[in-house]
């Protein structure tokens, strides 16, 4: 039993093309195996024994060969907007967070790459937690899995790799995790419906630039020049702005900057302005972040009518501008400070500089 393959860990073609050696070497044909392989993804089963569509001595002959590995959903919070957080225990003890925000026909998972963080940004708790370890492929993909294994289930429609970690300093397993949830033998989700966000660490932005797949880039801006931005963000020494806006320039598709207002420190006029410069150096879509109104990690938020003004600076400068909903707030306490307001979906903002935008 101890050689048993787990089927999470294959890329998907990979695992159903086993599955059906399998089915064919058990004489039970080939279609058992693909009736199995729909089942690791796109018809979750919770265990084999589960899988009631396959004979009772298929079943028991997968689980002599394979394993489907769970992750433990050990804490659930539910927010008064619908927004539910789910916190998940790895086989080793590591936890990890997943959150699920509805809006409208849309439900978008915000999902964890690493367990903590080594990056420390100034206004993220996960930062302070420090960096525990990489999660595998199967465990970040997984975090989608087991949403749909709840009863009822909860599918993703959209997905935003802005959880616990900075998904390019996994981008192996991260990548892996890309071609589950966007094959069609996987999860069959949409390229343009999956966000990866990244501080800015530019080996994984030229990699994600290099898959085929529409992927969409976000980049944590959050400050406009190099001098805050050593502050704030201690990656920037390593990955200084102009490389950053360098890279995003080269993507080949439409990047979102996120830049979280922080009261005093990166909301002034003149902010606005050299943010609006570098936003047009590489054509990209700004979503302005309130911070938690109880503010945190020493950062106070910025007032609604002043992110307004900000708002509307960038967007007289040309720059295509939101702000972001705040969701699941109620819920956010005990997380990382962005890693709950960095998830509710972009509102596109009218191209009219005085419209009002939506402020939670
Ligand atoms: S904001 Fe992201 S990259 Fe920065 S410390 Fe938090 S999890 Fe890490």
């Amino acid at each position: 039993m101890t050689d048993r393959v787990d089927l999470l860990s294959l890329p998907p073609a990979e695992a159903a093309a086993a599955l059906v050696a399998f089915a064919k070497a058990q004489g039970v044909g080939a279609y058992r195996g693909r009736q199995t392989a729909r089942h690791l993804w796109a018809a979750p089963a919770p265990s084999f024994d589960a899988m009631s569509d396959l004979p009772k001595a298929f079943r028991a002959a997968l689980a002599e060969h394979f394993t489907l590995p769970r992750l433990e959903l050990t804490t659930q919070q539910a927010s008064t907007d619908g927004t539910r957080k789910f916190l998940f225990r790895l086989h080793d003890g590591q936890s990890i967070e997943t959150v699920a925000i509805p809006d409208g026909d849309r439900m978008t998972f915000c999902i964890s790459s690493q367990a903590g963080c080594a990056l420390k940004c100034a206004f993220c708790a996960t930062g302070v937690m420090g960096f525990a370890r990489n999660l595998t492929a199967s465990e970040i993909a997984g975090q989608v899995r087991e949403l749909a294994l709840l009863d009822p289930p909860i599918r993703a429609t959209n997905i935003v790799y802005m959880g616990m970690g900075e998904p390019m300093m996994n981008w192996e397993a991260v990548s892996a995790s890309l071609s589950i949830l966007n094959s069609p033998t996987g999860f069959g989700i949409g390229a343009r419906h999956i966000t990866i966000s990244t501080v800015g660490v530019l080996p994984g932005i030229q990699a994600l630039a290099a898959r085929p797949e529409q992927f969409r880039l976000a980049i944590s801006i959050h400050a406009p020049t190099d001098d805050l931005r050593h502050t704030l963000m201690p990656v920037n020494i390593k990955y200084p702005l102009a490389d950053v806006i360098a890279a995003a320039a080269a993507f080949d598709r439409r990047v979102t900057f996120e830049y979280v207002m922080l009261g005093g420190v990166n909301d002034q006029p003149a902010h606005a302005r050299e943010l609006a410069a570098l936003a047009r150096a590489c054509r990209a879509f700004v979503n302005l972040i309130p911070l938690h109104p109880g503010g945190g990690m020493g950062f106070t938020p910025t007032p609604p009518e002043k992110i307004i003004t900000f708002a509307r600076t960038l967007r007289a400068a040309q720059v295509e501008t939101a702000i972001r909903r705040s969701r699941g707030m109620d819920i956010a306490a005990a997380c990382g400070q962005l890693r709950v307001e960095r998830l509710a979906r972009r509102r596109p903002a009218a191209a009219d500089e005085h419209r009002e935008i939506d402020v939670a």
